[in-house]
């Protein structure tokens, strides 16, 4: 159930493994959150939001106007949950703990990646070569600065410093006024629209079947066993039932016999034509959480984080604070987009890690959800890990940093 990235991931390995899938959607296929995001695969994006000092720094960057994360201000249990949830998890140690598992996923994937696109042959604009951090203010720069430290530390990430002076050689098409910047060369950037597309074609290819607008809406079991899917034109019977429903899991607890601690942070992107002068690779500009990735067809930009439930409606003056602050990095940015403005609902956690495993409804019920930021360059390896436990077969990672209990 869920046809994003973390669906088709997963159809993908149990493929591999000789299952008989069938892929059911309410949507087109890939069409939610794993269509119009930034598409960087980034083994250097291991910290979670979740990280000493968040809460404060929230608060205060909400007083002074320049925050990227907005909360619809309403009486919401699960909401204040999710919140009480995320501040415990702002902690040294729940962030370290977070970081270890989302490592272990990227590592995988960012190598899984690497043998998919060229052995299935997935037109994805892939490319690698890094990501850069670039910033406007020292102090963020040096917030930064010891946060690489600390991580280079305890999980030997490495990355390359520059300075003032240095970024405008190493990437011309930044401006000139900023402070510093951060090259990660491990990462890697696609396109995920062509991906999700390109993916299908293989599955279909091997005889997986694909089924859009159809919405399951209950399981039914015989005593531990799940045996079939409820939906408005029938039952779907199956052997093995995988939840892959994103920011949307929630809805589906009775089903799952649990209820994940999921939330939707509505991110919003544009994909404007290339301008003249078009970064060579994907910019995180920093001080405005506001990434610019460069695709052979596009340069998409994107990011916002805003806590409005299940509200997909565009807010105007997100879109305008994407532009205006990638203007102050950029040195040349279209004015208008080329594609519908986009926004699609994250599913976020409060410590920051999936929920991969199985379900206590039945044996045969599975959850991979709740990417928070990082779905895309996660896929591959949850996708690996669920075919794994479906056919029980041995583990490459250790499942239990995303137990559904964690
Ligand atoms: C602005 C923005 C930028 C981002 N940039 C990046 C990035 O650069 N790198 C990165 O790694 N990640 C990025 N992300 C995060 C990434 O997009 C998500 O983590 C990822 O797409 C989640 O994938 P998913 O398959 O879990 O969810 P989805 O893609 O939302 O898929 C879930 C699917 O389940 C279906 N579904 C739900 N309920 C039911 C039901 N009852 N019956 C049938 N179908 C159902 C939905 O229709 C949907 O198609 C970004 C996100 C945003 C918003």
């Amino acid at each position: 159930m869920g046809s994003g990235v973390i669906g088709t991931a997963c159809s993908h390995f149990l493929t591999e493994l000789g299952y008989e899938v069938t892929i059911l959607d309410r949507a087109d296929f890939g069409s939610q959150c794993s269509s119009g995001n930034c598409g960087n695969i980034c083994p250097s994006h291991m910290a979670p939001l979740a990280e000493p000092g968040a809460v404060r720094h929230a608060v205060l960057s909400w007083l002074h106007g320049e925050t990227a994360v907005f909360i619809k201000p309403r009486l919401d249990l699960s909401l204040l949950t999710w919140l009480y949830q995320f501040a415990r998890h702002c902690t040294k140690r729940s962030m370290l703990d977070a970081c270890r598992a989302n490592q272990a996923l990227l590592n995988q994937s960012r190598h899984l990646y690497e043998e998919l696109i060229t052995r299935f042959d997935l037109a994805c604009e892939w490319h690698t070569g890094g990501n850069l951090h670039v910033f406007l203010k020292q102090k963020t720069l040096a917030t930064h600065d010891r946060k690489h430290a600390l991580l280079a530390k305890e999980f030997l990430l490495s990355g390359q410093r520059l300075e003032a002076d240095e970024l405008t050689e190493f990437e011309p098409a930044l401006r000139s006024d900023l402070a510093g910047g951060w090259y990660y060369p491990s990462d890697a950037h696609l396109r995920p629209d062509r991906l999700l597309q390109s993916w299908r074609d293989s599955l279909n290819d091997r005889g997986a079947t694909i089924v859009e607008h159809l919405e399951v809406t209950g399981l039914a079991t015989r005593g531990s066993t799940a045996t079939h899917l409820i939906t408005r034109n029938g039952d779907v019977a199956a052997d093995h039932f995988v939840f892959t429903t994103g920011a949307l899991t929630p809805n589906l607890s009775d089903q799952l016999g649990c209820r994940l601690p999921i939330q939707p942070g509505k991110g919003y992107s544009l994909t404007m034509r290339r301008p003249e002068l078009c970064p060579a690779l994907p910019v995180h500009f920093v001080d405005h959480n506001v990434v610019a990735t460069p695709m052979d067809s596009a340069l998409r930009i994107g990011s916002i984080m805003e806590f409005s439930g299940y509200d997909d409606r565009l807010n105007p003056d997100r879109l305008r604070a994407l532009k205006s602050g990638a203007r102050q990095y950029l040195q040349k940015l279209e004015e208008d987009p080329t594609e519908a403005p986009w926004c699609g609902w994250r599913p976020m956690t409060p410590n920051g890690l999936p929920r991969i495993g199985p379900c206590p409804i039945a044996n045969n019920v599975y959850v991979a959800a709740g990417h928070n930021m990082l779905g895309m360059s996660m896929a591959p390896a949850t996708g690996q890990l669920i075919a794994q436990m479906i056919d029980r077969r041995p583990l490459t990672l250790d499942p239990r940093p995303y137990a559904i209990n964690g």
